[in-house]
Formats: structure tokens, C-alpha cells, sequence
């Protein structure tokens, strides 16, 4: 008898047919006009867009009433602030320790020493300026919570409805009856996400096969010392911080944990978007790992924004590479700046493709660096967002299991066994 191949290992193929497709496109197929109009920017195109567009359609209404049940589930505001510092505080530690491997990394390794620059590299690269900081810290408070829903800003979004739940458990029977609703509003969500991802083995497969004919892995080459510790980085952290992380502060196997992540990894690899993942991730979370809807639908929205361990390595890399290339020496004081401001970047960095990018000029500002220095850089983000997306949802979940550990909502049993929410197709859970 065959078992049915769970959804995962069919969105995994469909990862590595696409990726194989857009290379071999890239590398014989990037002058046929017919081949570039109708498939890489038409079908591929269309269909991984909309594809993105479904698992963002997710998000706002998912977080909405997941939050709601999380914050009802927990019951007490001292718990929630408890358990809200809990998780700060923890994000920005694995932040700080991602941008200091970083940078030790990078200025033991020194990518960038003697890089010739290749001829139109960088040369046309426009930074957009950064947002200034205090707006950052401001506008976590919406002055309309309906345009914060509308334009999917999730800090506001979280602000506004823990305020709301915070109010529900103020209001005793009214409240209660909501969270009920809120509940059921949940349920359907969750049901909803499973919807879309039956369609992921075909997103995904569009969405590699879209960016690998316009990349191309050969694009790597030139810049193979920067990209290679960046990667190296990446991997150091998601691996070994991560998982010593969950060992000693967890209690858990790291490799169960990281077997169990797969779906989300390949989500946020093939999306490049933290916030477009959030609806995996939280399905993972709470359903393959066991930990408790109060602490998951909290902590996970929350890291997705605030919580960029991968961009934060690849800035440090990248602050280390172009002081190398343009010669430029750094001080101590420069690197503790550099440490902060990879900080600040990563929680004003939203989960979206590419925005990384964007706040390192905050950071190359700040010491002094070429802001058109980025342009260098440029060609290979896109290989490297994909892999830092995949390392700052790790860093989420890793920060919700360690929480959770210590509010007692995490289920062994359920991190324990292997088929506990294996998503397959078809598969309809009726609850009570
Ligand atoms: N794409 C990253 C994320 O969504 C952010 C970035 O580094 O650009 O997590």
C-alpha cells in the first residue's frame, strides 16, 4: 500500500523541479524573447504572484483571530506582559548574538579584501532613504486601526488587538461570548490556510521557477566570498545557536524540531517573506510542535516583525565586506554601532522580500559606509534573502518553544510523535 506523499515532500519536488527549470532557462533559454514574454514573466509570473498574494490574503484576518483566542486563552494581563517581555527580550538576544557571529565571522574570513569591482556594478544602485528611527517606535500605535488592517501593518495590527482582547477579558460575559467567535472565526482560518497550501506544490514550483530563470546561480560566482559567509553565517546560527538554544533553555531535540519546521522553512525560502510565511509558521508551531495557541499566536506574528536573526547576519556581512572593499576601517565603537543598529534595523524591518536591503543603509549610514556600496551586493539578495527568511522564522519559532517552556504551553507529546500534523491533502479535522 502507498501512503499518501504528504504535502510537504510534494512542495519539496516541486521546489527542486523549479529551481532546475528556471537555471536551465536562465542559463539557454535568457535571449528567446518568447520563452522570457510567456513563461518567465508571464505564467511564472502570474501564477507565483497570485500564489504570494493567497498566503498574504491569509495573514491580517489569521493573526486577527488567532490573537484574539491567544490573548482570551491566557486570561490575565500580567501574564500577557509576562509572557510579551518574555519574547522580546529573546528576540533581540538571538539578534545580538546572530550580528556578532557575524561580524566575527566576517572579520575573521574578511570577504571583500582586494575585490576588484566589476565594471556596472552598483554603479546605478538608488538607496531609498531609511525610515528615521522614533517612526518606527511611533507608529507601533495606529491612529487608524481600520488603514492599519487595510495595509496589513502588523505591529499596529498587534497593538491594536491586544488592546481589543485585553478588553474582552475586561468585559466578562460580553467578552466571553466574542472569544467564542473568535475561536470559531479560527478554527475556519486555519482550515482556510490548509486550502491554500493543497495549492502550494504549483506556487511554489512557479515562484523557483520564476526567480531562478531571472537570477540564475551562476550570478553567485562573482561575488561567491561575500555570499559564501553570509551562508556560512546563516547556517552557523540556524544550526548551532538555534539549536543549543532549544537544547539548554527548550528542553527539546533540535533535530525533531528542525525535521518538524520543514514546511515553514520551505515556505519562507520560496516566498522570501517572514509575514507571508506567519500562517505556516503558526500552523507548525501549534500543531507539529505543541505549543499552545495563547503563547503561538502571540509570539509568532510578533517575531515576524520584529525578528530578523538572518537579515541581521547578512548586514553585519555586508558592513564587514564593503569597508573591506572600499578600504574603509572600522573601530570598535563602529562595530558596537553597527551590533545596535542591526538591532533597531531588524525589529524596523518588515517581513517582506528585500526590505533587509533597505535598512542597511540605515546601518551604513550610521559609520560612515557608501550608501552605493549596496548596489554591489545587489545581484545576489534575492539567493540570500531566501535563505535569511528561512533563519528569521526559525528564530521565531525557536524564541515560541523557549516561552513556551517556561509558561508550561508547549505539549511534549505532541513534538514528540513524527505524524502529529502532517498536513496532507483532504484531510479534515472535526473538532467536537
Ligand atoms: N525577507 C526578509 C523576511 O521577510 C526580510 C529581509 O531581510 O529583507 O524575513
Amino acid at each position: 500500500m502507498n501512503k499518501k506523499m504528504s504535502i510537504t515532500t510534494k512542495i519539496l519536488i516541486a521546489m527542486a523541479i523549479g529551481l532546475m527549470t528556471g537555471s536551465l532557462i536562465n542559463l539557454f533559454a535568457q535571449d528567446i524573447s518568447f520563452v522570457q514574454t510567456y513563461f518567465v514573466n508571464g505564467l511564472f509570473h502570474v501564477v507565483g504572484a497570485a500564489f504570494v498574494n493567497s498566503l498574504k490574503m491569509l495573514v491580517v484576518p489569521l493573526v486577527t483571530f488567532s490573537l484574539i483566542c491567544g490573548v482570551c486563552g491566557i486570561g490575565d494581563v500580567a501574564v500577557l506582559g509576562r509572557v510579551g517581555i518574555k519574547a522580546f527580550v529573546l528576540y533581540i538576544l538571538t539578534t545580538a548574538m546572530a550580528i556578532t557571529l557575524a561580524l566575527g565571522l566576517a572579520l575573521l574570513i574578511a570577504p571583500g579584501e582586494g575585490f576588484e569591482q566589476a565594471a556596472g556594478t552598483g554603479a546605478d544602485f538608488v538607496a531609498k532613504p531609511a525610515p528615521p528611527l522614533t517612526d518606527v517606535f511611533i507608529n507601533i500605535v495606529p491612529s487608524n486601526p481600520v488603514n492599519a488592517f487595510a495595509e496589513g501593518n502588523m505591529l499596529q495590527i498587534i497593538f491594536f488587538v491586544i488592546l481589543f482582547a485585553i478588553a474582552m477579558l475586561m468585559t466578562g460575559d460580553i467578552g466571553r461570548q466574542l472569544t467564542k467567535t473568535a475561536e470559531n472565526l479560527n478554527e475556519v482560518m486555519m482550515k482556510v490556510v490548509t486550502l491554500v497550501m493543497d495549492f502550494a506544490p504549483i506556487g511554489v514550483f512557479f515562484l523557483m521557477a520564476k526567480t531562478f530563470s531571472i537570477q540564475g546561480i551562476g550570478l553567485i560566482m562573482p561575488m561567491i566570498g561575500y555570499f559564501s559567509v553570509v551562508i556560512l553565517c546563516l547556517l552557523l546560527h540556524g544550526l548551532g545557536t538555534f539549536s543549543l538554544l532549544l537544547i539548554f533553555l527548550a528542553k527539546l531535540n533540535p533535530l525533531v524540531f528542525l525535521k518538524k519546521m520543514r514546511p515553514a522553512h520551505v515556505f519562507a525560502f520560496s516566498t522570501a517573506s517572514s509575514n507571508a510565511t506567519i500562517p505556516v509558521t503558526l500552523q507548525v508551531v501549534e500543531k507539529r510542535l505543541g505549543v499552545d495557541n495563547s503563547t503561538a499566536a502571540f509570539t509568532v506574528p510578533l517575531g515576524a516583525t520584529i525578528n530578523m536573526d538572518g537579515t541581521a547576519i547578512m548586514q553585519g556581512v555586508a558592513t564587514v565586506f564593503i569597508a573591506n572593499v572600499y578600504a574603509i576601517d572600522l573601530g570598535l565603537v563602529d562595530y558596537i554601532t553597527i551590533i545596535g543598529m542591526s538591532i533597531l534595523a531588524s525589529i524596523g524591518t518588515a517581513g517582506v522580500p528585500g526590505v533587509g536591503l533597505i535598512m542597511l543603509a540605515m546601518v551604513f549610514n550610521q559609520v560612515g559606509l557608501p550608501i552605493e556600496g549596496i548596489g554591489l551586493i545587489l545581484g545576489v539578495d534575492r539567493l540570500l534573502d531566501m535563505v535569511r527568511t528561512a533563519i528569521n522564522i526559525t528564530g521565531d519559532a525557536t524564541v515560541t518553544c523557549i516561552v513556551a517552556r517556561s509558561e508550561q504551553t508547549i505539549d511534549d507529546k505532541i513534538f514528540q510523535n513524527p505524524d502529529a500534523g502532517v498536513i496532507t491533502e483532504i484531510e479534515l479535522p472535526h473538532k467536537g
